[in-house]
């Protein structure tokens, strides 16, 4: 087949999907690898631009743009999801992975979904192994003996029953300890001092959490006895943050643990005077057995279309340290929320809704993996997915990884945010960690930007807790996500879910 005679075909907006969804030889010139679907996509269709404009039939008309309106501005009014962030956070706790909270954690959301006139209540099993943290504790013993504030990594060994002394190497950064001489290490415990930059996006993130998820195995090629880090964490707060780290079955398993920021500073000092600083370990830690948990999914029936799905969610577990409630209670909260005002207009939209607590996230993505896989082969049916798990700031943007064809309907939903101080930007951000899966096998997403300014201040500390949640900006989350999910399940629009078969990812 020529591009010209694709492009033909795709002026028939209708023909347009059974042809991607069939044809293997479309998906591959315009999906080759999943993870690269939203780079190409405005490439590909930037060719094919005359086709591109959605037919009047497909956009939103008023009185769905007027019911959205209308949703918005009773959330505006209703502090529900803070409701449920309260009870999830004093109720429930922590729900680690695979703790006892994790079953409660369960137990509470569907009790919640059907308390909120859910139309249907899923448990999708998903198990894991599980990790358990037991005490941990640092203490300089040499030159300047005195107590270092830590916590182990999740994922992490302890130091095999009894206190680990070893002398401390200091690194810049994950790169300057993978470039330390073979052996340099021996015997002694890498400390990798990267400070995290404060960005409202989040961008500071990526270029540290690597330290923290790979700089155990990197610190044991180079014999490392055990690792420490400066905290991936933007604030001066005695409180260290936890957070995945991994292993490779090829290298030396060692102990993980992370300095709060105050205390990374202290130990930097020590190192600055130049003289060895010995530091001792004691930590307990480790996995235990495997665990069966579940995403709970609450579903609001479609009218029409009931067998297509719009997704939002985020995830039920949190870490251990805090209460979870901007990690990421108030992500659950907020879609909770969101799909209860929808599931109490008069009229169902066309399409259903799934709000999704997905279970472990922070372990590995156990949840959003299990639902991907389960889901694989009606990928086609979830047409659009957007998930809430960057803490309780106020949304400020909406962005989309859909086609030039799709848009004008994105910017229609923009109308309607626009007065909650959201901006619609093209081509910017990413899907979120969970629906992140089943958007690797087509399905489209779009992402409500938070304001992340202090999220790294709290993230996986002990100080995540309800007292920094502001209700107003929940409810202004609420607002838009449920014009958002209504208007994309209320939509004509097809939103150009292409199936991908796990195979032919891997
Ligand atoms: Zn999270």
């Amino acid at each position: 087949m020529l591009l010209t005679d694709i492009r033909n075909l795709l002026k028939n907006s209708k023909l347009r999907l059974p042809l991607l969804r069939n044809a293997g030889f479309m998906s591959a010139l315009f999906f080759p690898e999943p993870s690269m679907t939203r780079f190409i996509l405005p490439l590909s269709l930037c060719l094919l631009s005359h086709a591109s404009f959605a037919a009047d039939s497909q956009l939103l008309d008023a009185t769905s743009l007027n019911r959205a309106a209308e949703l918005r501005d009773t959330a505006l009014q209703q502090n529900e999801a803070y409701a449920l962030l309260e009870s999830l956070t004093t109720e429930i706790g922590p729900r680690m992975a695979g703790s006892p909270a994790d079953a409660r954690a369960v137990a509470w959301t569907e009790q919640q979904f059907k308390a909120l006139g859910y139309d249907k209540v899923i448990l999708q099993p998903v198990t894991f192994p599980v990790w358990q943290r037991g005490p941990e504790k640092a203490d300089v013993l040499s030159p300047f003996p005195q107590q270092l504030l830590i916590t182990t990594l999740g994922g992490s060994i302890g130091t095999d029953g009894k206190p680990l002394d070893a002398e401390v190497v200091e690194f810049a950064s994950l790169d300057a300890l993978k470039v330390a001489p073979e052996n340099s290490l021996n015997g002694k415990i890498a400390f990798i001092n990267k400070r995290m930059e404060r960005h409202k996006n989040g961008s500071g993130y990526s270029p540290v959490v690597a330290g923290r998820s790979e700089g155990a195995v990197e610190a044991a090629k180079k014999g490392a006895v055990a690792i420490v880090i400066r905290s991936v964490g933007t604030d001066s707060d005695r409180l260290p943050h936890t957070g995945q780290m991994r292993y490779d079955a090829a290298v030396n398993k060692i102990p993980a643990a992370a300095l709060s920021v105050p205390d990374a500073d202290l130990l930097e000092n020590m190192l600055k005077r130049g003289k060895p600083v010995t530091l001792r370990l004691d930590i307990v830690a480790g996995f235990n057995g495997t665990y069966t948990s579940h995403n709970v999914i609450g579903e609001i029936r479609g009218r029409e279309q009931p067998d297509e799905f719009v997704v939002i969610g985020g995830h039920l577990d949190s870490w251990d340290l805090g209460t979870g409630a901007v990690d990421d209670g108030a992500g659950v909260s907020i879609t909770m929320a969101a799909g209860a005002l929808i599931g109490a207009m008069k009229q169902a939209p066309r399409r259903s809704i799934r709000v999704i607590a997905f279970a472990n996230e922070e372990q590995g993505l156990y949840g959003a993996k299990a639902y991907a896989e389960t889901h694989k082969d009606t990928v086609a049916n979830h047409q659009i997915g957007a998930e809430s798990d960057f803490g309780a700031g106020r949304i400020y943007a909406l962005t989309a990884g859909v086609s030039e064809e799709v848009w004008p309907v994105l910017e229609q939903i923009g109308t309607v945010l626009a007065p909650l101080g959201i901006t619609t930007e093209k081509g910017k951000g990413g899907a979120g960690p969970d629906i992140g899966p089943i958007v690797a096998l087509g399905m489209p997403w779009a992402s409500l930007q938070q304001d992340g300014t202090d999220y790294f201040d709290l993230h996986h500390t002990a100080n995540d807790t309800l007292d920094k949640v502001d209700p107003k900006a929940l409810d202004q989350q609420v607002a838009a996500y449920a014009a958002f999910a209504y208007l994309t399940a209320e939509s004509m629009m097809d939103f150009g879910s292409v199936p991908k078969k796990l195979e032919e990812k891997k």
